[in-house]
């Protein structure tokens, strides 16, 4: 069901509910306290000629005689002894003498519904001549109370009926005024043309404060969609970029090869080598770029880990040194500290940075581990070209590389800081770089320490 629909469903609906109620308890009162009123007249009336009876009995005149000259405009009067017998009975119409309430010594009133008339009656003590206490009864036919019921219901049922189809007709116009800039909002939104381009649509100024809202959501998402659209164009564009020199240079030995292969052997070496290097680098780079792909979607549903420091390191550096073919000290000045990590984050972070001064270096490595009041500190420290200060900030942009010449030659990616940068971020790691030109260059993994379980005091 639409929005609209349901609006003004539902007000209608719970108007319709209070305005019977309010009708219902409207008419219900009116009856009840026009009746009580009708009924208290007859109390009075009742009581006067208990009065006058009494003053009657004075001056010798009996009681019966009163009654007698007691007239009603509609109604029946009666005088009953305690066996229920009818001493005097004076009615208007005949019918009314069947009308019988029970004998009682204490006064009461009652509504009396009979022969589909209606009457309100009131029974009163009376001490009688003889000193018996009789009841007097009075009945009155309240016809005209009836009739004005009946005119109340008819206009209350009308004027329900009027208001209820004046608030379905009020509640279209208001929902259409609610619904219709929220239907222009969406047709914007869905606009092809604009949403294909990511264009943010102008906040209306007459729009209620939900809708600028609504708009204001609606093109920060467009606008966070354009920045991750033209993320990925340049990840492309810088991808194939790098992918394309070594394609160019297998390319080129591959039609040396094909022209001068059969009769130039000097040649075919040359050319098998250069092929074998550059798909080499080629299986490197796309390998760095899928890692970088696997971090930037790293799945942080898995759970972290803490993880002995000293022992991952010694391990890592043990298993380049071979690899490197170059001596890496693991420097450390506390037992056994822990940090609280995503698994496998770690020995990646120290492989890049490690590696990174195996390429940049041509000295050993030293990677030293502190502990210090709330952190962890991990250092790996080279003693090669060093980084020129004013580009410290760029090395961790994805592909930027200081001496491009000098990274092709080494085999970087451009990508490998820029993956640290993003695992570092997702397990709460600070970097900090320090380099001097021509001296080396100091990378340092800063940790917040975590109290494990047992160790805190
Ligand atoms: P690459 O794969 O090219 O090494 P990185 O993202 O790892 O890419 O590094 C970016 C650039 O930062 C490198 O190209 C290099 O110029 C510079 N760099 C990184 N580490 C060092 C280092 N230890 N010494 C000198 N330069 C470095």
């Amino acid at each position: 069901m639409k929005l609209g629909t349901k609006i003004q469903l539902y007000t209608t609906v719970m108007i319709a509910i209070v305005v019977i109620l309010s009708n219902l308890l409207i008419y219900f009162s009116y009856k009840h306290y026009s009746l009580e009123a009708e009924m208290g007249q007859l109390e009075n009336r009742g009581s006067n000629i208990i009065t006058e009876m009494q003053q009657a009995q004075e001056s010798g005149i009996s009681g019966e005689t009163v009654l007698q000259y007691f007239s009603l405009s509609d109604g029946y009067v009666t005088m009953l002894n305690s066996q229920g017998d009818h001493l005097v009975r004076i009615a208007t119409e005949e019918s009314y003498l069947e009308l019988n309430q029970p004998y009682s010594t204490s006064q009461y009133t009652d509504e009396v519904t009979y022969n589909k008339e209606h009457f309100v009656m009131v029974s009163m003590p009376v001490i009688w001549e003889n000193g018996a206490v009789h009841s007097l009864q009075i009945y009155e036919n309240v016809y005209f109370l009836y009739e004005t019921y009946n005119i109340l219901k008819w206009i209350l049922v009308i004027s329900s009926i009027i208001l209820i189809v004046l608030v379905f007709i009020l509640n279209q116009l208001i929902t259409n005024l609610i619904i219709s800039p929220i239907k222009r909002l969406v047709r914007r939104m869905n606009d092809t043309e604009n949403v294909r381009r990511y264009k943010t649509i102008p906040v209306n100024k007459s729009d209620a404060a939900e809708l600028k809202m609504l708009t204001d959501s609606y093109n920060d998402m467009m606008l966070m969609l354009k920045a991750h659209d033209d993320n990925q164009q340049a990840f492309i564009m810088n991808a194939s970029h790098e992918l394309k020199t070594p394609l160019t240079v297998i390319s080129s030995y591959a039609k040396m090869l094909e022209r001068f292969g059969k009769t130039r052997e000097d040649l075919l070496d040359e050319g098998i080598t250069a092929i074998s290097e550059e798909t080499t680098r080629m299986k490197y780079l796309t390998e760095q770029f899928l890692s970088f792909t696997k971090v930037t979607h790293s799945d942080t549903s898995a759970d972290k880990e803490h993880i002995p420091v000293v022992q991952l390191v010694k391990s890592v550096a043990a298993r380049l040194e071979k690899v490197f073919k170059r001596n890496i000290s693991v420097i450390s000045d506390d037992a056994n500290p822990h940090v609280y990590v995503y698994p496998d984050a770690l020995e990646q972070l120290l492989r890049i940075f490690l590696d990174n001064a195996y390429k940049y270096s041509e000295k050993d490595i030293d990677v030293t581990i502190k502990k210090d009041t709330g952190k962890i500190t991990i250092a790996i420290q080279d003693y090669g070209i060093g980084i020129p200060n004013d580009e410290l900030d760029d090395i961790f942009t994805r592909f930027y590389r200081v001496d491009k010449a000098r990274t092709r030659k080494s085999g970087g990616s451009g990508l490998g800081l820029s993956i640290a940068k993003l695992l570092a971020e997702n397990n709460d790691i600070d970097i900090e770089v320090k380099s001097v030109i021509k001296e080396g260059t100091t990378f340092t993994l800063i940790f917040k320490e975590e109290v494990r379980d047992g160790e805190a005091e």
